[in-house]
């Protein structure tokens, strides 16, 4: 049974990690299919629904740097596997029956509509899960920051960041066997203690529009869901 939801519009950040399923690259369809799923059932709760997406299962701009291409040209190629997914993601939430919208904060108009904050709140409005690419749209920021600058600008009441574990934690849990979990925190918290969860720029943003932060798992089938309803394991950033 599905109990209503407190929340009216949210974003959620989903990583190009939680799109290729047990590959160590690209996408994977019945993963995708889980987690469009997953979206059309929070929508159906009746939340108005964003969801930013990374690119880390193509490329990152670091990665690329590391491999001696500049930067901001790096960035940009970052910024077009984010479309990548994006695509492939509005693609498996239409499959739902679901309708869905890309757009992009770098114009691709033959792939799909450019963001603007009008048309994403159209779209919204009309009942249509909003898949964001191209994170900020500018080189040296991250999807997180996207998702954060989404987050304040198409007025959400709160970000749903999907990790690969349920929550934040002191120290990378999958490294550090004594780290511990947090159930709840202050964005003063997570930016003091310099918790990787997310980017400096994506907490203070966060925190400058006091939009709370849900860090959960995207590893469980209807993990946003269970989040939107409050239950299932996660942690409260405000
Ligand atoms: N990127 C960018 N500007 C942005 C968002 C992303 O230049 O506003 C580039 C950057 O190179 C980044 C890549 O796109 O590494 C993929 O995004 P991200 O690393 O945030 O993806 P995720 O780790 O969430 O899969």
């Amino acid at each position: 049974a599905s109990k209503p939801s407190p929340w009216r519009r949210v974003v959620v950040k989903l990583s190009g990690e939680a799109l290729m399923g047990a590959h160590s690259h690209g996408l994977d369809m019945p993963t995708l299919t889980q987690i469009a799923a997953d979206l059309s059932g929070a929508a159906a709760l009746g939340v108005e629904v964003a969801v930013v997406v990374g690119g880390g299962n193509f490329f990152r701009g670091i990665a690329g740097a590391d491999k001696g291409i500049e930067r901001a040209r790096a960035d940009s190629i970052g910024m077009l596997a984010t479309v990548m997914n994006a695509l492939a993601l509005e693609y498996a939430i239409e499959k739902q029956g679901k309708s869905a919208r890309a757009l992009s904060a770098v114009p691709m108009p033959s792939l799909c509509e450019p963001f603007s904050r009008q048309a994403a709140l159209h779209h919204l409005g009309k009942g249509r899960i909003v898949v964001l690419a191209g994170g900020t749209g500018n080189p040296f920021f991250t999807t997180d920051t996207g998702a954060a600058l989404r987050g304040a600008e198409l007025s959400c009441d709160l970000i749903m960041k999907a990790t690969q574990v349920d929550g934040v934690y002191s120290a990378d849990p999958k490294r550090d066997p004594a780290a511990t979990r947090y159930e709840q925190l202050t964005h003063d918290e997570a930016i003091a203690k310099n918790l990787a969860v997310m980017d400096t720029a994506a907490f203070a943003l966060a925190r400058e529009n006091r939009i709370p932060i849900i860090v959960f798992s995207i590893r469980e089938p209807g993990a946003i869901c269970s989040a939107l309803q409050g239950h299932g394991r996660y942690s409260l950033v405000s």
